[in-house]
């Protein structure tokens, strides 16, 4: 058996850890510079706030209902994330850390693996204060469609052979991994609206449909594994360290902390994956895009950065992107 364990609405939860008084009242987060919407409480998502909404259309919203609006805090959720995943990674033989806040487990040979998901799912919420979902199926498709209804059936759902018909006709079509727009379009105009009825179609009419992929899909759903657990991680082209400041900064020592704490992160990551060394160009926003006054004379941050090995000026915040050059234990 495969489990998907999945935060509920992870970056408001990690902002509620920190901030009891946001329990139980709307919470939204803002993409980087406060874009749109990125995520939602299920307070939210009953006022109809829709993921991407742009701020400004969902401000009328937030003010008729005294939303709590956060800016996305990407460090702290990366933190919290890392913690879950800890917690997570010891409580099966192996895991496929999917997503930020995704994971799957191999439960193969588990006595009870409901039992030990529920147990899983209340040490992450007393250790951590997160809470999660845990889906449990034979395949990876089937354990996505079971995290997604036990979000509304008490936190632990497990797909079996006996069972699939009850679970997959509660679930839309729609909510099933991989059916994006047009997929959905498609199969509703040809009278699909539920996992289930998925699951019947034709493997020829979908193979001619939606190609290997969508047939794959439905061997999926009918117990068949096509998708195995992928423990390694590819390896990473780069790692990035970003963050928007509160406050526009102009003086040259306030960024060079920033920056300190950037290379810091950064190059704890390129460690984890074992990089002897990187490149990193700094991106920095410069006057003439800014429209106001120079922000930063790029030549002592030059001087004071040798290692930086080139700087590029973009209208956005100030970031360290880091090119791991060579793989391997650092000598
Ligand atoms: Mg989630």
């Amino acid at each position: 058996m495969i489990a998907l364990a999945d935060g509920n609405n992870f970056y408001c939860s990690c902002e509620r850890v920190f901030n009891p008084t946001l329990e139980g009242v709307p919470v939204v987060v803002l993409s980087n510079n406060d874009g749109c919407v990125v995520a939602r409480s299920e307070e939210a998502k009953a006022l109809g706030f829709e993921m991407g909404t742009p701020e400004f259309q969902a401000r009328e919203l937030i003010e008729t209902h005294g939303v709590r609006v956060f800016s996305s805090n990407y460090t702290l959720y990366g933190d919290m994330s890392r913690r879950m995943m800890e917690l997570l990674t010891a409580s099966a033989p192996a895991t496929e850390i999917y997503s930020i806040d995704e994971c799957f487990l191999d439960y193969t040979g588990m006595a009870d693996p409901e039992e030990h998901a529920r147990r899983t799912r209340e040490q992450v919420r007393q250790w951590l204060g997160l809470p999660i979902c845990i889906g449990i199926a034979a395949t990876k498709t089937l354990a996505k469609a079971a995290n997604k209804l036990a979000k509304h059936n008490g936190g632990v759902v497990m797909i079996t052979a006996d069972n699939t018909e009850e679970w997959l006709t509660k679930l839309p079509l729609d909510k099933l991994w991989g059916i994006g727009r047009a997929h959905d379009r498609r199969l509703r105009a040809r009278g699909f609206r539920t996992a289930w009825d998925f699951h019947q179609a034709d493997p020829a009419w979908v193979r001619k449909h939606m190609g290997v992929v969508g047939e794959r899909m439905v061997r999926e759903l009918q117990g068949i594994a096509c998708l195995s657990l992928e423990e390694v991680q590819p390896d990473r082209q780069n790692v990035c360290c970003a963050k928007s400041f509160g406050t526009r900064l102009t003086e040259l020592r306030d960024i060079e902390e920033a920056l300190a704490n950037y290379v810091n992160t950064s190059a704890g990551r390129v460690r984890a994956r074992c990089c002897s060394s990187a490149s990193a160009p700094l991106r920095l926003p410069n006057s003439s895009e800014t429209g106001s006054q120079p922000m930063l004379d790029q030549r002592p941050a030059i001087r004071s950065y040798p290692h930086v090995r080139c700087l590029t000026f973009r209208p956005a915040p100030a970031a360290l992107f880091v090119r791991p050059l060579h793989t391997g234990l650092p000598s």
